[in-house]
């Protein structure tokens, strides 16, 4: 079974995404950590965020590692909270943005999936990573419920942005995400579209478990 699920940040992609793998016994895959992987060894190499043959030998020579756990390996080292700093989350939709970088990262994606039990969310899976997935959805939300909910999982982690900071960083990602040149986040006929605002987390995940089931 191949599950796919795209949507801004924010939407509750991640939280559902554990759920649902729990659930149905799915190898769970956030593509998401795997671009901001790349972000966060840019940082780390010092190299500038606009240097894009660079950042493409980064994409092609950095190894990802996504344990069961959720734990997420770059070069071996355990950059799962790293990732999230708001160092990275200000560069990785413009690195993410590269052509080549996506078709590195796709394709990695692509071979973890095959012949596998997953489930894999992001913004391009439905659409160009897991065409042929067997269930597609696009969750949404408003941004201020995004943000808010951002916002309480970055305290949860010790991560320091304010919620204002948090608000605009993703609107200038999702209008990004929104108009890439390859790999855009949109909405197409074949998805579900799921807006969970006003919704817990629980609500949405039965949803979507039964719409499975079905
Ligand atoms: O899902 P998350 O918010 O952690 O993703 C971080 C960024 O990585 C997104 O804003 C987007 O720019 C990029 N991304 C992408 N394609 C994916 C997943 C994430 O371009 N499939």
């Amino acid at each position: 079974m191949m599950i796919a699920i795209d949507g801004p940040a924010g939407s509750g992609k991640g939280t559902i995404t554990k759920i649902l793998a729990e659930k149905f016994g799915l190898i769970n895959i956030d593509t998401g950590a795997m671009y901001r992987s790349i972000a966060l060894a840019v940082l780390n190499n010092h190299i500038a965020p606009d240097d894009k043959e660079k950042i493409i030998e980064i994409a092609q020579s950095i190894k990802i590692e996504l344990k069961e756990d959720g734990t997420i390996l770059l070069n071996g080292e355990d950059v799962s909270k790293k990732i999230r700093e708001k160092e990275v989350s200000q560069i990785v939709s413009p690195i993410s943005s590269i052509v080549e970088v996506r078709k590195i990262m796709v394709k990695k994606q692509q071979e973890i999936a095959k012949g596998k039990n997953v489930i894999m969310e992001g913004r391009d899976i439905t659409t160009v990573v897991l065409p042929d997935a067997d269930y597609k959805f696009y969750l949404d939300a408003d941004i201020e419920e995004r943000a808010k909910r951002r916002y309480m999982q970055n305290q949860e982690n010790g991560i320091e942005m304010s919620l204002e900071e948090i608000k605009e960083n993703i609107q200038k990602r999702d209008y990004n995400d929104m108009h890439k040149q390859v790999g855009a986040l949109k909405r197409t006929k074949e998805q579900i579209y799921i807006d969970t605002t006003n919704l817990t987390i629980d609500e949405v995940a039965d949803k979507m478990i039964k719409m499975i089931k079905e």
